[in-house]
């Protein structure tokens, strides 16, 4: 890839994700590298991204196989009347928590504070400190 290919226009402001969002466009990623293809939703993604004005031609993620987003390339299209009901697009399904284990000694103090104080430091929380007289 050339020098400064990715380079923004000085003067033009960038097509922000949030200005995606706002006409209702789809976003697809195409990773390069594994020839991978998928289109989201831009409303969905705006959700999850920290800063919605940053450019949506840049990727949101890297790519699920190659790990990297280096091949990722972004486009938006508008969605067409034939796409309902045909196009496949990833869109977010319900959050799920992960418990993790890790072997520890006994006695070792490795909880979160929170998890670990005791009984009574947890009723000092409860009690409302008494007021001076
Ligand atoms: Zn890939």
């Amino acid at each position: 890839m050339p020098q400064g290919y990715d380079k923004p226009h000085p003067y033009r402001k960038p097509y922000s994700l949030a200005n995606a969002a706002r006409d209702d466009m789809l976003v697809v990623m195409r990773c390069n590298c594994c020839h991978k293809t998928i289109a989201y939703v831009a409303t969905d993604l705006v959700d999850l991204v920290t800063n919605p004005d940053q450019d949506a031609l840049k990727p949101v993620f890297p790519c699920s196989r190659c790990q990297t987003g280096q091949y990722m390339r972004v486009t938006l299209r508008s969605v067409a009347p034939g796409d309902y009901g045909h196009l496949l697009v990833r869109r977010p399904a319900e959050v799920v928590s992960v418990q993790k284990w890790r072997t520890v000694r006994l006695g070792d103090d490795t909880k979160p504070r929170s998890a670990s104080r005791s009984r009574f430091e947890q009723y000092l929380d409860e009690v409302p400190p008494e007021e001076p007289n």
